[in-house]
């Protein structure tokens, strides 16, 4: 879509409500030819010292509309007008939208990742949560549903937050081997098969950097209070592998674990669950194992690469269940390629008999380099999916989960999100930091992002390891440098 602007440069903003309404068109910055082309917007933007006004005329398809939304700007910080300046384009490009296609979408004119977190600062604000949900409907034209679910998974992000002290940090352990890649990936996971002999230096590295890095915890006087090792598939590793991570982990934090109440363990293909690696987890107080199936339908496990059979996943839940984990996780994803309304409801279900006490429920988001995109695979559209999680919330409400979580990401299917539900008690804490952002995640592994957070100055600062095994495992020093920037950002 062609985009023209005046009196400002927002091209962020733009861009990623054009994202959210119009997936799939790119802007283009060039003069627009009102008369001769039928995709276009142009973006204005006045302001003096009292108030300002963002008008936008909108053409898609040769139907062309004009909307405007106004702010006071009285008595503002410079950084508060910015703020109000994108808001107001933000808003009319939503409401020149809707009144142009009829179409709401569920999350209105949010494009971020996060939209319950407006809900959590209004609360963490003083606000009521009639008043948190109000904000969300009425000045960012989110739908009651999705609104009603922010304020759940929002609450339960401000009760998080409030147990959190100010040297509280949550770690991260990556393991970046799958068996076999998913359809629908773009993660730099590598196949095991391809990289066989990338993984013991891997383990090795990874051991030294998380004992480095509990070494420096306990130096800077931090406190763990939850751990999640993801990937990747972490039950990739062997179990000698795994028992060696993780009694890296419990002997280089070793105090700085006093107040740890939560390890989580992705054994997320089922295919890479044995009774041998559960023992281990087990033997080192795992508390929380996600088991992640995605659908319980042969033909879609198929299209999605996955070698596993449903008979897998249903022997794996079954070692699990012997090995007695308080909290069990399954994932699944609907839009899948093959997949229909009726199979994903058919996988839920299956899931809901096997008694786990949390469901994830994502949404199909299509990445950039996943099988996907490349082979040009059959999605299901975005009614299908919407079908799907119109089944899935009361079904999940019925069975006595409540959402404690969400996110989006780009490129969703028909712009829903990811939903965490829990039966009560069984939330993953670590799941609500991240999302959040309520604490600093210390990362080790190849592409681990370290972030370091300080909620009290809105301050929020981050560190990258290297992205691919191999180089990962040739440059400790740069994982070395993130864990010295770490320290200094709590000596402040
Ligand atoms: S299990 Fe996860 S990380 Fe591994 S290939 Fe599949 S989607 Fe990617």
């Amino acid at each position: 879509m062609k985009l023209e602007f005046h009196g400002h440069d927002e091209r962020y903003t733009v861009e990623q409500s054009l994202l959210n309404l119009f997936p799939g068109e790119l802007p283009v910055y060039e003069p627009i030819r009102p008369m001769e082309e039928t995709n276009w917007a142009v973006v204005s933007w006045r302001e003096d010292e009292k108030r300002g006004r963002a008008c936008v005329e909108l053409c898609w398809q040769g139907k062309s509309v004009a909307y405007s939304r106004g702010v006071p700007l009285e008595g503002r910080t410079p950084y508060e007008r910015e703020g109000r300046r994108r808001y107001a384009i933000g808003a009319a490009f939503f409401l020149a939208y809707q009144s142009l296609t009829g179409n709401t979408p569920p999350w209105g004119m949010l494009t971020g990742v996060r939209p319950d977190k407006l809900v959590t600062e209004a609360l963490t604000a003083g606000k009521t949560p009639g008043a948190a949900r109000e904000l969300l409907e009425k000045i960012y034209y989110v739908t009651p549903r999705r609104a009603a679910l922010a304020l759940e998974t929002g609450t339960a992000a401000f009760k998080a937050a409030k147990s959190l002290g100010p040297r509280d940090i949550a770690v991260y352990i990556g393991v970046p081997f799958c068996p076999t890649r998913c359809a629908y990936c773009s993660f730099v996971s590598q196949s095991v098969e391809k990289s066989f002999s990338l993984v013991d230096p891997y383990v090795d590295a990874l051991a030294a950097e998380i004992e480095a890095g509990g070494r420096m915890a306990r130096e800077t006087g931090l406190r763990v209070r939850a751990m999640y090792m993801g990937g990747g598939t972490p039950t990739t590793l062997t179990a000698p592998q795994l028992d060696r991570v993780l009694a890296a982990f419990e002997t280089a934090f070793g105090p700085a674990l006093d107040a740890c109440g939560e390890i989580t363990v992705e054994a997320g293909r089922p295919d890479t669950i044995t009774a041998e690696k559960l023992a281990v987890l087990k033997a080192h107080g795992v508390h929380r194992i996600s088991v992640n199936p995605q659908t319980m339908e042969e033909n879609v496990l198929r299209a999605i690469g996955r070698r596993h059979s449903p008979g897998d996943i249903e022997a794996a839940m079954g070692l699990a269940a012997n090995c007695g984990f308080p909290h069990v996780n399954m994932d699944l994803i609907a839009g899948l390629p093959e997949d229909t309304a009726e199979g994903f409801r058919r996988s839920l279900d299956r899931c809901l008999e096997f008694g786990t006490n949390n469901v994830t429920v994502h949404t199909l988001a299509l990445k950039k380099g996943s099988r996907i995109l490349l082979e040009g695979l059959t999605i299901p559209g975005p009614e299908a999916v919407g079908e799907m999680l119109d089944h899935a919330e009361p079904a999940l409400r019925a069975a006595g989960y409540a959402p404690y979580y969400l996110y989006r990401q780009k490129y969703m299917s028909g712009s829903f999100e990811n939903i965490g539900w829990t039966r009560p008690g069984g939330e993953c804490l670590y799941n609500i930091y991240i999302m959040s952002e309520l604490c600093s995640i210390l990362s080790f592994g190849a592409g681990g992002s370290t972030k370091m957070v300080d909620p009290s100055r809105r301050l929020i600062q981050r560190r990258f390891n290297p992205k691919y095994p191999k180089e990962y495992t040739e440059r400790p020093e740069k994982a070395r440098s993130n864990q010295a920037d770490f320290a200094a950002f709590y000596a402040r």
